[in-house]
């Protein structure tokens, strides 16, 4: 479902990241893990194309990112095609990010209807039923500001998902939170990943990476460091860097 072959991303002589390697197939759920500044975000942002990579290749459900391959060489898309492959990926950021003055049906309704064309009826029985798989079906005409945290933080992922994509991207999403609303969110993304969707998980919960991840990464200085099984990662880390990380964070 994703594949990196070393990535290489620069913000101006910075190397942000200098060769990543990673897979995910459909269906798994990886978390990542690391120190702040290791490139984490900027990795996520690369797979959505919210960043052009300086190197390497990236591929999402089989298609190069940004780019089509001819004889060898790379050819960069279109806006509008890669507007066409963001829109299979889900992202759900620390910031929730709604839009203020529509309700929580609105917000979740509001890309199926602008982008996919969908009829206003239609997408709102498909909000309903969103919201309600996320735990709000209660909430639906409240706007952002009469909700917590938390609960915006579902409608957000509510939101992500009314797009039906392939794949969905979390960077730290409870990490704003609450220490008490940080259980409904991992909750919810549980239940996402029991079903099937293919996840990347930036977080620093190691219980939900232990539980609920297939495969743990530790990303140091822009590179992959150890991948893992989480439970062999978090119990047995390899690399000195990963056991010096796990022994401050743990
Ligand atoms: P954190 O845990 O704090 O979120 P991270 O692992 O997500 O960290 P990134 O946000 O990917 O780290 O940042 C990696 C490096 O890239 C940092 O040194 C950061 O300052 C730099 N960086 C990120 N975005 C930009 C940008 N748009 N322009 C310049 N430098 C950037
Ligand atoms: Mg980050």
């Amino acid at each position: 479902m994703v594949r990196a072959e070393n990535v290489h991303k620069r913000f101006g002589r910075t190397e942000v990241l200098r060769g990543v390697d990673l897979a995910v197939r459909p269906g798994e759920v990886m978390c990542v893990i690391g120190p702040s500044g290791s490139g984490k975000s900027t990795f996520l942002r690369c797979v959505n194309h919210l960043e052009k990579i300086d190197g390497g290749r990236l591929w999402v459900n089989g298609r190069l990112v940004g780019y089509r391959e001819r004889g060898g060489r790379l050819y960069e898309l279109r806006e509008k095609d890669v507007a066409r492959q963001r829109r299979e990926i889900g992202m759900v950021f620390q910031r929730f990010n709604l839009f203020p003055h529509m309700t929580a049906l609105q917000n979740v309704m509001e890309a199926p209807v602008q982008v996919k064309g969908r009829g206003r009826a239609e997408a709102r029985e498909q909000a309903r039923a969103l919201l309600e798989r996320v735990g709000l079906g209660d909430k639906t005409g409240s706007y952002p500001a009469q909700l917590s945290g938390g609960q915006q933080q579902r409608v957000a992922i509510a939101r992500a998902l009314a797009m039906e994509p392939a794949l969905m991207l979390f960077d730290e999403p409870t990490s704003a939170l609450d220490p008490e609303l940080v259980g409904d969110v991992l909750e919810v993304m549980k239940r996402l990943a029991l079903d099937g969707m293919t996840m990347i998980v930036v977080t620093h919960e190691m219980g939900f990476a232990r539980e609920v991840g297939d495969s743990l990464v530790f990303m140091d200085d822009g590179a992959v460091v150890e991948e893992g099984n989480p439970r062999e990662v978090l119990a047995n880390p390899s690399h000195p860097r990963t056991q010096d990380f796990l022994s401050r964070v743990l």
